[in-house]
């Protein structure tokens, strides 16, 4: 099992699951002196002297009404708003910030807990931004529960926040000598290889979607699947589910389309790979850690 200290995990916010239906509470929170807001532009954080921006609520102007409850922190009550509607230059002047990055190109030089907000405010702000209308009746909604729901206007269906679950998954040979099966997607790097992974689909647990995918895309049939970690992905709504599994055979057979190459590697082939590159697999990722895990720590 991994120690769940993955990018975008375990953040420190209380989401005060008994308060956020109750508008007086929240709006005494809106209205606290300690209250901050961190802006998001486009999916961006907001950057002033190199550092993301986190804004007090009275500095920000006109920006009360789609203001998202993420929860409370050491500092006091947390909001995020999106700024989407404005440009660039509109957006960086509202926050007094001078830059906008995404948070993948911030994410190495972050503490773990500011990039598990910061994580937790894009994907929230994405999918207020995108569920303005109902999907059933084509009203408009609005927020409810401080942000954690959205409120048709029309049909009074309640919306919640979307969550799009992936497996990625750890194939492990039969037999001698160990050996793990790493692919090399279609738009990779020549020398890029990585897990399998792919949306889970409708209709199936996820058990079912790692024995499809690394069917689908490897050629590989798997028998015993065994849950590993998750790690929130909200690029832009993704949930992370990872597994083992124990391939029947070694035999492969690529799909050519989605992977360009399915190989075996063993622990000798992959402690050389970390040592002339520095590491293994996509950095702030699961994938990365799952490697290292096996390479490191299985018997
Ligand atoms: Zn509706």
């Amino acid at each position: 099992m991994i120690v769940n200290s993955l990018p975008y995990c375990g953040g420190p916010l209380d989401r005060a699951a008994r308060h956020r239906d109750d508008p007086v509470w929240l709006n005494h929170q809106r209205e606290s002196p300690r209250t901050t807001v961190i802006p998001l532009w486009r999916d961006r954080c907001l950057l002033r002297d190199d550092q993301v921006v986190r804004v007090p609520r009275k500095e920000l102007p006109g920006a009360d009404s789609e203001l998202v409850f993420l929860g409370l922190d050491a500092t006091g009550p947390v909001f995020a708003v999106d700024l989407s509607t404005l440009t660039e230059a509109e957006a960086l002047t509202a926050a007094d910030a001078s830059a906008t990055a995404d948070l993948r190109q911030l994410v190495a030089r972050l503490p773990g807990a500011e990039a598990a907000v910061l994580g937790y405010a894009r994907g929230l702000c994405r999918w207020h931004r995108e569920q303005q209308y109902c999907g059933g009746c084509g009203a408009r909604t609005r927020v409810g529960d401080g942000g954690l729901r959205r409120l048709c206007t029309g049909c009074d269906r309640q919306h919640f926040p979307r969550i799009e679950p992936a497996v990625i998954t750890l194939v492990e040979a039969p037999g001698h000598p160990a050996r793990c099966l790493l692919g090399r997607h279609a738009g990779g790097g020549p020398d890029s290889y990585s897990l399998l992974a792919g949306f889970v689909e409708v209709g199936e647990a996820l058990e079912d979607a790692v024995r499809r995918e690394v069917a689908e895309e490897a050629g590989v049939v798997v028998d015993e699947v065994t849950y590993q970690a998750s790690q929130a992905w909200p690029f832009p709504a993704g949930l992370m589910v990872g597994f083992r599994a124990r391939a029947v055979s070694d035999t492969t057979d690529v799909d050519g389309t989605e992977l360009i190459e399915a190989r075996w590697f063993t622990r000798a082939e992959l402690h050389d790979r970390r040592a002339a590159r520095g590491y293994l697999g996509r950095l702030d990722s699961i994938d990365h850690v799952m490697i290292n895990s096996w390479l490191d720590l299985a018997a």
